[in-house]
């Protein structure tokens, strides 16, 4: 292994210690590939699982190995009308699994999350019996006003151009406090301590995954 690599493994041990007392269950992957591997290993067959829109859990291969696997996967794409997605993400809550990745992770292992529908801040808040985050290594910020800052000049931007959203980050890359109606921040979530032992894994990545 290299220094990098060294040291991804250094701070994975040190943020996964940090999340035992958060009552998160932390674990460190060095690959992509085996980060999907490890993901799939704690999802229980047939189970229900859904998901959150994120671009890591489809990087990693994860989304498509949970629709082309041995699980009951809750397909929000079916969903056209605005009662239809309600419910879908009614559903959401009693599954049995929730794949998101996260904005940033701190420091001091807390995850920041911001969302504009807001059903994936809502679901890692409360609902499926367990939350798997994907993260890549640079999801890692000193802190939670890192972790937001992140979260809204680094990812929404991007987001904003993936999602054709009309707001501020969109035009000049950066965020500038929006109201807009397609406004990406309605919600800004520190998740700081799970009351469910373990409900919330979160598999660290050395690689760069996402944005
Ligand atoms: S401009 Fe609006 S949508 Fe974009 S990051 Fe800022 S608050 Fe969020």
């Amino acid at each position: 292994m290299g220094y990098k690599e060294d040291n991804y493994l250094n701070l994975s041990r040190s943020l996964i210690k940090k999340m035992e007392r958060r009552n998160f269950e932390g674990y460190y992957c060095k690959t992509a590939a085996e980060a999907l591997e490890l993901a799939l290993s704690l999802i229980p067959r047939g189970v229900s699982v859904t998901h959150g829109g994120s671009e890591s859990i489809k990087e990693i291969g994860l989304l498509d190995a949970v629709k082309n696997g041995d699980f009951e996967y809750i397909d929000r794409s079916l969903a056209k009308t605005q009662q239809e997605k309600r419910a879908v993400v009614a559903q959401g809550v009693l599954a049995h699994t929730f794949l998101t990745g996260t904005n940033a992770i701190t420091m001091d292992g807390e995850l920041v999350n911001v969302d504009g529908i807001s059903n994936r801040v809502a679901l890692i808040c409360f609902g499926p019996e367990q939350v798997i985050v994907i993260a890549g290594i640079n999801k890692v910020v000193a802190n939670v006003d890192a972790g937001i800052y992140r979260a809204q000049n680094t990812a929404a931007p991007v987001n904003a151009i993936r999602l054709s959203a009309k707001t501020p980050c969109y035009d000049t890359g950066s965020c500038a406090q929006c109201h807009a109606a397609d406004c990406m921040c309605a919600n800004i979530v520190t998740t700081r301590h799970s009351r469910i032992p373990g409900r919330i894994k979160v598999i660290l990545v050395g690689e760069n995954i996402g944005y």
